[in-house]
């Protein structure tokens, strides 16, 4: 089992992160992809500790589209602050999460676009696949991902929420697709259809916690453990067992991110 993104390095988790650890063990977690956002000190701070008390755990860091304006003066500077929280933490294993939020708009859309480009081209140079967040913003984020050439760099379209044709074009540019709890949701329907669909090759599962928690759990904070319930959800979808898709999401997750 895997956790291919979530923010347990964040201030929800300070309190009982070895309750958070433990459960996540008991429910077999091999690796846990933890998100760390370039521009939040408390957080980078924390990961020593979350890696140091689970050693399953490796790291994403860039700027979330929703921090893009602080990089407004400079959207370079964005991808500098990432390369160098990337040298200073070894056990970084993507770049992310970075892309678009046209939903919130917390930043300016053009300063989102640069500062994704950036990130884009860093990952390159860093040979490091990208966790890709879009929301409401599909034409410009796969523009920019063509214009880029992320192909040549692969990654993830993170808790993804687009529809089946939305699904088909990230899959023909070579990305992986990572479904979250709100694929448990009841009225989920068209994301039960892209969990059927996507090749078992191309399939991850995360939680984003500590948001998303799955059926039950939904509207409490979500942990990693949580993600067995996603992969029973994706096993029911597909008619196979939640090992045969345990199996497969991690295998996904070793050849993607070489953890
Ligand atoms: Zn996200
Ligand atoms: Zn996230």
């Amino acid at each position: 089992m895997i956790d291919s993104h979530c923010h347990i390095a964040g201030p929800e988790f300070v309190d009982d992160l070895d309750a958070v650890i433990e459960r996540a063990r008991q429910a077999h977690l091999a690796h846990a992809l933890v998100i760390l956002a370039a521009d939040d000190q408390a957080e980078l701070e924390q990961a020593s500790t979350v890696s140091a008390r689970w050693d399953a755990v490796r790291f994403s860091i860039g700027v979330h589209p929703h921090a893009a304006g602080k990089f407004a003066a400079d959207p370079a500077a964005a991808a500098g602050a990432v390369d160098a929280q990337i040298a200073a933490q070894p056990l970084t294993r993507g770049l992310g999460e970075i892309g678009l939020d046209y939903h919130y708009d917390y930043a300016p859309r053009d300063i989102q676009q640069q500062v994704f480009r950036e990130q884009i081209r860093l990952a390159k140079r860093r040979a490091l696949p990208i966790i890709i967040h879009t929301r409401e913003a599909d034409e410009d984020t796969f523009r920019i991902l063509d214009e880029e050439d992320a192909s040549a760099i692969g990654g993830v379209f993170h808790c993804f929420t687009g529809d089946r044709a939305m699904a088909r074009r990230a899959l023909e540019i070579g990305f992986h697709i990572s479904l979250a709890g709100i694929v448990t949701f009841p009225k989920a329907l068209e994301l039960k259809e892209v969990a059927r669909m996507v090749p078992a090759d191309r399939l991850l599962i995360e939680t984003d916690s500590p948001f998303l928690a799955p059926v039950p759990f939904r509207g409490k904070r979500n942990e990693p453990a949580h993600v067995v319930r996603v992969a029973e959800t994706v096993a029911e979808l597909r008619g196979g067992d939640p090992g045969e898709i345990a199996a497969a999401v991690q295998r996904n997750f070793e050849k993607l991110f070489k953890p």
